[in-house]
């Protein structure tokens, strides 16, 4: 792993735990499409239900340089200018706003991007990933890095719903890694994975990866399905197989051979490119369960619908990570998922402009690029 230099510190002592936290903070600010600087501003305040955190670590998602872009701002991501992103972080609990229950100061905590409203009919059956009154803060719906400011900061504060516990033998820089964990367990929970099967995973990047350790941990084997050198990243961290899109003819029928002859059990697709999402169904058996984690471009993709029919598939779409944190993170405590051998590049805020060209140019091999708000001391 690639540790750079820390620039500057904290602008306050952070490992004097206290009950109020006041002053500025530096935060990543987006200022318009595709700028951004870090820029001193005031601490947040935590409201009912709400804690303040000093942020520890942020995993630049996959989907970061699309907000910082502006390029889904229709979404409504950001919201407005000046903006803070970011929702891949663990952080310190400093302090507790009112009627707050289930976290104390000091505690740590990794984050989820997504907070509902906890009363609509989406929020009572645990689907807050699907919340009724999404956009609607009044209401307690928050999508934090999306319409609510997130962690690309020293200090943010958070709902209380919106945080879990870390497992003590878990650093900082591996509970950053929970929410793409929680959506990579998520699509393996609704595909229904079961010990002894095989999964397919399209596209080696952080999500495969991810995807790919869950599924073995869960006691799958594993076939990867992707290019160069991310795929060789994806065999040393375990997948059982791997298929070069490069150098396989056809990857649907080097699946298929793989699986004898009758495709894998289940297809988590993390690719987004133009094919993945029709060879997906392709590579599944009869009676098999595909995922699609990918969000593609408005014009849509081509699902292979009549392979889908004639073999009785499911295809399930999946958002996000509601309750699937606990899960990873406790795999990760057991050693069943290596988030440490993911991060191959960690940097001082001050350096963003660096890390996001290293993540998004894929630099030196990077696979999953983490940020030090508050400088590189990690642990308790
Ligand atoms: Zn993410
Ligand atoms: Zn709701």
């Amino acid at each position: 792993m690639k540790v750079y230099p820390r620039i500057c510190g904290a602008v306050f002592n952070n490992e004097k735990e206290s009950d109020k936290v006041e002053g500025k903070m530096k935060a990543v600010q987006i200022l318009e499409p595709g700028k951004f600087e870090v820029i001193s501003i005031d601490i947040p305040k935590p409201r009912r239900g709400e804690v303040l955190v000093a942020v520890q670590s942020v995993a630049i998602c996959g989907s970061d340089p699309n907000i910082f872009s502006g390029k889904v701002r229709k979404n409504g991501w950001p919201p407005y200018y000046p903006f803070v992103a970011g929702h891949e972080f663990a952080a310190r609990v400093v302090e507790l706003g009112e009627a707050v229950t289930t976290l104390k100061v000091g505690d740590r905590v990794a984050g989820e991007a997504h907070c509902g409203c906890g009363t609509c009919e989406m929020c009572m059956q645990g689907f807050y990933n699907l919340c009724l009154n999404y956009g609607n803060s009044d209401a307690g719906h928050h999508h934090y890095g999306h319409n609510t400011p997130g962690c690309y900061a020293q200090y943010q504060v958070y709902d209380q719903k919106a945080l879990t516990l870390l497992p003590e033998n878990v650093s900082y820089d591996e509970g950053s890694l929970a929410d793409t964990g929680g959506t990579a367990y998520n699509a393996l929970k609704l595909t229904g994975v079961e010990p002894g099967g095989y999964t397919v995973i399209i596209g080696p990047g952080p999500m495969g990866i991810m995807t790919m350790m869950l599924a073995k941990a869960m006691g799958s084997r594993t076939i990867i399905v992707g290019r160069r050198e991310r795929l060789q990243v994806a065999k040393k961290l375990g997948a059982d197989f791997i298929v070069d899109y490069e150098k396989a003819d056809d990857p649907v029928a080097a699946v298929r051979e793989l699986t004898e002859g009758f495709g894998a059990h289940q297809v988590i697709e993390c690719a987004g490119n133009a094919t993945a999402y029709f060879e997906a169904v392709k590579m599944a058996r009869k009676r098999g369960h595909v995922a699609l984690i990918s969000i593609p471009g408005d014009d849509g993709q081509e699902i292979a619908v009549k392979s889908m029919i004639m073999n009785q598939i499911t295809v399930h779409g999946v958002r996000a990570n509601p309750n699937c944190s606990r899960t990873v993170l406790n795999l990760m405590s057991q050693g069943a998922v290596d988030a440490r051998g993911m991060i191959t590049h960690t940097f001082p805020i001050d350096m963003i402009h660096e890390a996001f060209d290293t993540f998004i140019n894929r630099k030196d091999g990077a696979v999953k690029v983490v940020i030090h708000p508050n400088g590189e001391e990690q642990e308790k």
